[in-house]
């Protein structure tokens, strides 16, 4: 049997999983590494330890799932998007790299709006200047090391920089190099016109590929420490986000995906390059050859429901440990028994600030319309219901644009509750599925490894390995009963953000 290897290397953790040419996962492994956080807000790595964590991975899972590095005909990766590796003109690394989550460039987000002009940033590369892409990154260096900045010849993502060092060949794919900014999106290649306007050299910026493109090949020094056969074939891959959504089989337009984890993110496939007048949703080259995605990204999503179990779910997490149960099982089924809109109860999932459709990092959260009928079970069904009205939002964002989502195809650890898959089939009005694939960007990866070996469609190959599981339909009555509240939800955030920004102000000052 022949085996493909996906690599998603994530912010905790690299992942590593065999898939057999059939499409079914052999085995999995993962091997964590450190974040470091210098000072608040600021968040890096050192690649180094991406790659020992990734030799050390994949040589474990070869061990333990006693399969030879010679049945494995392709590697394919995911990774964590937008991170700045910084390589001098030997390839060496410079500093440890600034991760998506690194909050420390707002300032040069401002330089690059202002030295490019927001409409014609959007307009070149689908998106608005964030504190967590790359281009803001490399001025920081400029401004701030500037010994390190004199010495940089070339410019990586995080999984670009494991390839490197597996195959020797620099890279990088159209779908993770739509997060540096420096990406022209519709024409797939980079953007001489941003580039030039901010005097980040174009040579720093490697070869691109699409994201199934064999972009190396295994060094016989990276085959010895991994137990890999040399020669290999290595593809370029995708981010996480790209990844993630092969990895379910969003690969044709009509088809979005929610990622329901810590944040949550709303992904749909786009056959042509598209944008909202604002740049709320982000525009990006899709890991499928020639197409594109947009993308929806809610701050608190879970974390909105795991900030409400950390801090009122004690009975339900004692009553969890006696029956045996998960705790969200127990507060999912609490909040089934309470009436859909909560008897007039919305909340509001800003807790962490929000970027769609609201890019505000001083936006808040709040319960709105509380009385005294309200009791937990209310309360609890507010939060589900409040993170799933901001999930519509970035779909509302994607429907103004004329694509019709039929389908929608939900993962993460919000997933694992039907109550709530009903719910967001119920408040979107939409179909929400499940799929066997439950192995996230690291699968995707690896439908990528083979799409370049077997020289076959992303497309088609989702289509041969991704079943559905589950299928939650849309109850016309519910839906209709939750339009009204969505309407009055979709107000609050314009009416409170004085409030919101106020308060904001005053807890910042102590
Ligand atoms: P991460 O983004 O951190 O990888 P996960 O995809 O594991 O997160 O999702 C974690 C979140 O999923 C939790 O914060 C919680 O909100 C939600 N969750 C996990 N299990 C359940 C469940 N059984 N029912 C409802 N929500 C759940």
């Amino acid at each position: 049997m022949s085996y493909f290897l996906g690599l998603d290397l994530g912010t905790s953790a690299v992942k590593c999983i065999l898939v057999d040419e059939r499409g079914a996962v052999a085995g999995s492994h993962s091997v964590e590494y450190p974040l470091d956080q210098p000072h608040p807000g600021w968040a890096e790595q050192h690649p180094e330890d991406w790659w020992q964590g990734t030799v050390q991975g994949i040589r474990e899972l070869l061990d333990h799932t006693g399969t030879s590095g010679v049945d494995i005909i392709g590697i394919g990766f995911s990774g964590q998007m937008h991170g700045s590796v910084f390589l001098d003109a030997d390839q060496a690394v410079i500093r440890p790299a600034l991760l998506w989550c690194d909050q420390r460039t707002a300032e040069q987000c401002a330089q690059i709006e202002q030295a490019v002009g927001v409409d014609e940033l959007g307009r070149l590369t689908g998106n608005r200047a964030l504190t967590g892409f790359t281009a803001p990154k490399v001025l920081w260096l400029r401004q701030h090391e500037p010994e390190h900045y004199a010495r940089v010849r070339h410019l990586l993502l995080p999984k670009d920089y494991v390839r490197l060092r597996l195959t020797g060949a620099l890279g990088m794919d159209v779908a993770d190099a739509s997060g540096t900014l420096l990406l022209d999106v519709a024409a797939r290649r980079w953007s001489q016109a941003v580039t030039e306007r901010l005097d980040i050299p174009l040579d720093w910026l490697p070869p691109l590929y699409e994201s199934g493109e064999i972009a190396g090949r295994l060094l016989p020094e990276a085959a010895a420490l991994t137990g890999l056969a040399a020669g290999t074939p290595v593809v370029a891959g995708g981010g996480d986000q790209a990844c993630g959504a092969v990895g379910v089989g969003v690969v044709r337009e009509g088809i979005a995906s929610v990622a329901l984890g810590t944040s949550g993110v709303v992904f749909v496939h786009d056959d042509a390059y598209q944008t909202d007048e604002a740049y709320r949703l982000h525009s990006f080259c899709h890991g499928v050859p020639g197409k594109w995605h947009r993308m929806g990204v809610m701050l608190a999503a879970g974390g909105a429901l795991q900030w409400w179990r950390r801090h009122f779910a004690h009975e339900e997490l004692a009553r969890a440990q006696a029956e045996g149960r998960d705790v969200y099982n127990v507060l999912t089924s609490e909040a089934a028994a309470a009436p859909l809109g909560s008897e007039g109860l919305l909340f509001l999932p800003y807790l962490t600030g929000e970027r769609t459709p609201h890019p505000d990092p001083k936006a808040r959260g709040g319960f709105i319309g509380l009385n005294l009928r309200h009791g937990k079970a209310h309360l609890t069904r507010a939060v589900l219901e409040g993170i799933t009205f901001g999930l519509r939002d970035s779909l509302e964002l994607i429907r103004a644009s004329g694509v019709a989502v039929r389908e929608l195809r939900v993962s993460g650890g919000g997933a694992r509750s039907p109550m709530w898959r009903q719910m967001i089939a119920d408040i979107f009005g939409i179909p929400v599925v499940t799929v066997n694939s439950t192995d996230g960007p690291a699968y995707g990866a690896a439908v990528m490894a083979a799409s370049g070996v077997l020289g076959r469609d992303i497309t088609e190959l989702c289509d041969e390995w991704i079943r559905i599981v589950d299928r939650a339909e849309p109850d016309a009555a519910r839906h209709a009963a939750y339009e009204p509240y969505y309407r009055i939800y979709r107000e609050l955030y314009a009416a409170l953000k004085p409030a919101f920004h106020q308060l904001s102000d005053l807890a910042a000052q102590g």
